[in-house]
């Protein structure tokens, strides 16, 4: 005889989470409510936004077969860059899995863009770390865009970290491209929303109408519902292995933008004269297809799990940015950790609490591009994904830790209250 069902939650053991963090969990989860029905309902206006360009570039199921050799007629490689286009708002878009990250999709761009004797200013203080080698500022310098005749200057950011627009229109003038940073990056200045975006972008042009506008969008994608194309940019680039490739794609990059721009851009990704026509996909295609479909709602769950490790880890006392009821322009939350022995505990936490190699311990490594130490705890499907939970931490003052994805909102949840078990285990957390 079949046993009566017992309509009670299977408690899920093993996890052996003390039950005051649980409970700060609950706490921390109810004052999130509000975030999290702002966070579904632009997922579903980006998610609608999605699946109507899907529709009207007439995705078809060839589409999702790939080519070899130089890739002529790619049918599914030119639908993609035309359905990446009409999301971001784009005249022509450059989605390619031979991006190898975003700093070489940016770094492409950057190279197609400038010449010899060009100015490129950052708008946005200092620039992301990887790319101070492309530009010239750090390291050898050999074959960079100053070892080419390119100049660089930027406008720093203001002490409390915003961007300083009133001295924008000083380092314009002579520039050719512009370059906007839209996350935070490793810094604890604030996220630029869409609304600062387009504040900076007005400023430039109207000081330089000629000017380019460049927005590093990495992790911005699909947070609010409109993307700096649509607030006056130029060119916006991003990696597949953060927000739009959804951890379902699993390397790539793209730059979208005018067609002549794109163009320029291609041209320095393969070869002048070839640019967009050649690059075969291999067996890419539908996995970058599919990660732009899940976009808008996996960008939500990590948003979710941003918001809620915002909230709790502010219950436990340390600082974060953003808090929980700031508005976000990207998924990251910088949580301060005080000390290396937090920082160290908290990334090892998260690696435990992953689904793929939980029972590898990270440790602080010279990672190329980086000047300081980093450490990544990323037990992800694909390595090194950053839409997938991750937090990576340079050893270095003030130890915060950059936290960001989580493809569901219930594994994200768990990673981190697994961080702060192991934070608790190894006396570095104090409850009460
Ligand atoms: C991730 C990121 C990049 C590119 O980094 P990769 O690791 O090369 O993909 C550039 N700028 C910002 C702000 C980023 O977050």
């Amino acid at each position: 005889m079949a046993e009566i069902f017992d309509p009670k939650p299977v408690e899920i053991k093993g996890f052996e989470i003390d039950e005051r963090i649980i409970k700060l969990a609950d706490k921390a989860e109810e004052s999130c409510s509000a975030a999290f029905a702002e966070i579904d309902k632009n997922a579903r206006i980006n998610g609608e936004r999605v699946l109507r360009a899907f529709i009207n570039n007439k995705v078809s199921a060839e589409c999702m077969n790939g080519t070899t050799g130089y890739g002529y007629g790619d049918k599914g490689r030119d639908t993609l860059d035309a359905v990446y286009a009409e999301v971001f708002g784009a005249e022509d878009a450059l989605v390619r899995h031979t991006f190898v990250s975003g700093t070489h999709a940016l770094t492409c761009a950057l190279f197609g863009l400038l010449r010899k004797g060009d100015k490129l200013v950052s708008l946005t203080g200092d620039p992301y770390d990887t790319l101070e080698e492309v530009i010239g500022i750090r390291g050898s310098g050999n074959g960079s865009l100053a070892d080419f005749g390119v100049e660089y200057d930027q406008v720093d950011l203001l002490p409390d970290g915003k961007p300083n627009v009133a001295d924008v229109f000083k380092k314009v003038k002579d520039a050719k491209v512009a370059y906007i940073q839209r996350s935070r990056g490793y810094s604890l200045r604030p996220t630029l929303t869409l609304t600062g975006i387009a504040e900076i972008v007005k400023a430039a042009k109207g000081a330089n109408p000629d000017i380019v506008v460049l927005v590093d969008n990495c992790y911005g994608e699909f947070v609010e519902t409109k993307e700096p194309l649509q607030c006056g940019a130029d060119l916006i680039v991003g990696s597949l292995i953060k927000n739009p490739g959804a951890g379902i794609a699993e390397t790539g990059g793209y730059i979208a933008g005018s067609k002549k721009l794109v163009e320029q851009c291609a041209y320095r990704l393969t070869c002048v004269g070839m640019g967009k026509e050649v690059g075969c996909s291999l067996n890419q295609n539908k996995l970058m297809y599919q990660g732009l479909y899940f976009a808008p709602e996996v960008v939500g769950n990590a948003l979710k799990t941003a918001v809620f490790t915002s909230e709790i880890m502010s219950l436990l006392h340390f600082e974060v940015y953003p808090k929980r009821e700031e508005k976000r322009g990207d998924i990251i939350t910088a949580v301060l950790m005080k000390n290396a022995e937090n920082l160290i505990a908290f990334c090892q936490g998260v690696q435990k609490g992953s689904p793929v190699d939980s029972f590898v311990t990270p440790e602080p490594w010279d990672m190329p591009g980086y000047d300081s130490k980093v450490i990544m705890a990323a037990g992800c499907f694909n390595m090194g994904s950053s839409i997938e939970l991750s937090a990576d931490a340079p050893l270095r003052e003030p130890f915060a830790a950059f936290v960001q994805g989580g493809l569901t909102y219930p594994t994200g949840r768990m990673g981190i209250l697994v961080a702060l078990q192991e934070m608790f285990d190894r006396h570095c957390l104090k409850l009460f």
